[in-house]
């Protein structure tokens, strides 16, 4: 019989039980009790849905109090010194405490996992690190299963891709020199599974999917000839990509399933197919792990039966593309969503009942599921047919798009004369990025607003009173180009598409992104459209009250694209085309309104660089593209400005420049200004305000050490083209810190334009 397989299931709970489970724990840490039967019960639940959804190979391990990447450095005993682990078990305060620091110890890094929204635990590596089984976690909920009645497929991330998603500070030294020893201990792992009862085990190394280099792949073969026969049979889960170049490699490791992501590489079917060795089971992704969407099961069962076909039933597997744990928990939950919306959906509970049905059509033959699929399709049939979705007009004006509407009137050194002759600013102007601090006050008020208790013109007179405020107070400071705060915003993403058509919003949707923090991303279902100006209002009254300039502040197209849940019936390059002519729109009602400064901010540009080299350029182009379609139509004399953050962008700069934004302000105060030699080296022509003040910490920085980073980048920059600002917005921050911190950012630009003077 063709199996179905899950390969991970959210952990955070329907109603994101673990969040405030984790989160009290944390406040008093006496009480570990009611964390632990959270967990228990968050367990249980997942693997009776799994059940019940008549899913054959149910994972387990697949929990965790923060991360997987940490509970699996946590197994391998790989503690840092700096957290005074002797040894031995990993206990639940070490495990916390690597994630978010003690005040002794630094929390270890956090980054994104591959192009998801999840953030890892990055493991840390120095030469001849020892490594021994120092828990027993995965051994633990195989049994916790078991006694349910649930025989899983425990789950371990794999030991290439561990080390290679680490990182270590000794220069010169390579984690695979850690392979050996590392995977002496894996199999330890493996082997007390086996002792458990466990037949099978899932090992994941989505660094399979990605470019290796000679050194990678010899280390696969390395490892899994090491672990070859030592515990249970391992079914090798690739997936976020194609294994493309490396499909020998994989197809030739000593194990006996291979797991491929079929939604983002349908083609690699057959060259997989043609690889395989004789014995093994193939698990086929053909179920989105990273999306809202109902499956199409006619087209997702097509790959199945041609497997089938091949291999026979027995050897293949029904599966997700990926773990589960990127798709939000329950549909069934959401009882506000416009039911015809909610028919084309489906969350992670509901695609387990996907995989069970195709794993049944492909096994006992479609008539088995007639109703099941005849269901599915009909949803498929209205989605795509619906007026809801497909706006005439969105498509005729993409259509008429030239290239000419991508490119300002006329170059930047034009531009520049231009808008000096009206902004009249000083030699290193001072601003901010765009949000002033969003206190309890605030968001209470908004609540208040939404729940119906606070009419819109109180609201909107609370919202007025907070800019002045604002105003008044950048105003006082010395601040150079002025902003309105961004009282009226809930989140950089949400705002917008709360104002624009073709964009839902779920109740329950909520991701994890890290440890305790979730995400609940928009749904962009159709075609985009921005039926009234959306920021106009706000800009326009913070102008009213001043005679400084003030700057518009708008979301790119970009990074609400990659922040979002896509509709995936059009290419993701022609949905971010139909934002980037909202924003334009937008961007021109701004400078009909007299604003003449404004920022949209990209801070997601880099995050949605395809994993394989290949693919990025193609990215590139049409994010560059559309980022400019949003801001080319206005004057020369209006200047458009764009922020980024969270990233290092040495790797893209010729990108960066093509966005041709007149002024870019970047995250810099952190590295110390060590990103600027990527805009040094590449001699990035616009102007620069590389951030001087951290914002990610209360700490008040002095107006010296603002200067000396100021200093630094005058070294290495013309100084005519420097900005000074924070390194990102201060909705975070609290009024006090906001203060001080500006008035000394407003002193160290003094200090300068002083000394620039004598
Ligand atoms: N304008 C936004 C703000 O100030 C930018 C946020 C961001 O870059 N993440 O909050
Ligand atoms: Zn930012």
């Amino acid at each position: 019989m063709t199996r179905s397989a899950n390969l991970g299931f959210p952990r955070i709970g329907a109603r994101r039980e673990l969040k405030r489970a984790t989160e009290a724990f944390w406040a008093n840490p006496r009480d570990r009790s009611a964390l632990e039967h959270t967990a228990a019960d968050l367990r249980a639940a997942n693997w009776a849905t799994q059940r019940d959804a008549g899913v054959d190979v149910v994972p387990s391990n697949d929990f965790s109090f923060y991360d997987q990447v940490l509970d699996m450095t946590a197994a391998l005993g790989a503690v840092p010194p700096r957290f005074g682990h002797a040894g031995g078990p990993v206990g639940i305060d070490t495990y916390f405490a690597m994630a978010r620091g003690t005040a002794a110890a630094p929390a270890m890094e956090m980054t994104k996992w591959f192009d998801t929204n999840y953030h890892y635990i990055v493991p840390e590596f120095h030469r001849g690190q020892r490594f021994e089984p120092a828990g027993t976690k995965a051994v633990d909920e195989f049994r916790e299963a078991a006694a349910l009645g649930v025989h899983t497929r425990p789950v371990l991330l794999g030991p290439v891709t561990w080390l290679r998603l680490g990182k270590s500070k000794e220069p010169g030294f390579d984690a695979l020199e850690l392979l050996d020893d590392v995977v002496a201990v894996y199999g330890e792992l493996l082997a007390r599974l086996s002792d458990a009862g466990a037949d099978w085990v899932q090992i994941d190394e989505p660094m399979l999917a990605l470019d290796l280099d000679a050194a990678e792949r010899e280390a696969y073969a390395r490892a899994y000839a090491a672990l070859a026969g030592t515990g249970p049979a391992v079914m090798l889960a690739s997936y976020f990509e194609g294994l493309r170049d490396n499909t020998e490699l994989a197809a030739a490791l000593p194990v006996a399933g291979l797991h491929v992501d079929l939604i983002r590489a349908p083609d690699q079917l057959e060259p997989v197919l043609n690889a395989v060795g004789r014995d093994t089971v193939l698990s086929l992704g053909v179920v989105d792990g990273r999306n809202v969407w109902r499956a199409d099961l006619d087209a997702a069962l097509a790959p199945v039966e041609t497997a089938v076909a091949r291999l026979g039933a027995e050897r293949v597997e029904v599966a997700p593309s990926c773990s589960l744990l990127h798709s939000p928990v329950d549909l069934d939950l959401e009882t506000d969503l416009d039911p015809e919306l909610k028919s084309w959906m489906a969350f992670a509970k509901q695609k387990l009942h996907e995989v069970a049905t195709l794993a049944r059509a492909a096994g006992e033959g479609r008539e088995a599921v007639a109703e099941q699929l005849a269901a599915g399709r009909e949803a498929v049939a209205s989605r795509r047919r619906s007026p809801r979705i497909h706006k005439p007009a969105v498509a005729e004006r993409l259509a008429a798009v030239t290239p000419e509407d991508a490119r300002r009137a006329s170059p930047y050194e034009e531009r520049r004369a231009a808008q000096r002759a009206h902004l009249d600013l000083p030699p290193f102007p001072t601003t901010t990025i765009g949000s002033f601090p969003q206190t309890t006050e605030v968001r209470q008020k908004r609540a208040a607003f939404r729940r119906g208790d606070l009419d819109r013109a109180a609201y909107e007179r609370f919202l007025e009173a907070a800019t002045e405020r604002t105003v008044r107070l950048q105003e006082e400071l010395g601040l150079d180009v002025l902003v309105h705060g961004e009282f009226e915003r809930n989140d950089m993403v949400e705002y917008f598409g709360e104002r624009l058509d073709g964009f839902a919003f779920t109740r329950h949707g909520w991701v994890q992104s890290f440890g305790s923090r979730y995400v609940k991303p928009p749904v962009i279902f159709g075609d985009v459209a921005r039926p009234a100006p959306m920021t106009v209002r706000w800009s326009a009254y913070a102008r009213s009250l001043t005679d400084k300039p003030v700057k518009g502040m708008l979301t790119g197209p970009v990074t609400i694209l990659q922040w979002s849940f896509v509709r995936d019936d059009v290419a993701r390059a022609e949905v971010c085309r139909q934002l980037a002519l909202a924003i334009r729109d937008e961007v021109g009602d701004l400078e009909a309104a007299g604003v003449r400064l404004i920022q949209i901010d990209e801070p997601a540009l880099r995050e949605g660089l395809p994993l394989r080299r290949a693919d990025r350029d193609a990215y590139l182009a049409w994010a560059v593209e559309c980022f400019r379609l949003a801001s080319a139509g206005v004057a020369d004399a209006t200047q458009i400005h764009t922020h980024m953050c969270y990233a290092e962008f040495n790797d893209i700069m010729p990108a960066i420049a093509a966005l041709d934004a007149d002024v870019i302000s970047i995250e810099t105060s952190r590295s110390a200004m060590e990103l600027l030699d990527g805009f040094v080296d590449f001699e990035y022509p616009n102007e620069i305000g590389p951030g001087v003040w951290d914002i990610h910490s209360p700490r008040v920085p002095a107006a010296d050490e603002m200067r000396r980073l100021l200093e630094k980048a005058v070294r290495v920059l013309p100084r005519e083209r420097l900005w000074v600002n924070p390194d990102c917005g201060l909705k975070t921050r609290g009024w006090p810190e906001v203060e001080a911190s500006l008035a000394h950012m407003v002193e160290a630009a003094r200090t300068l334009r002083r000394e620039a003077a004598g």
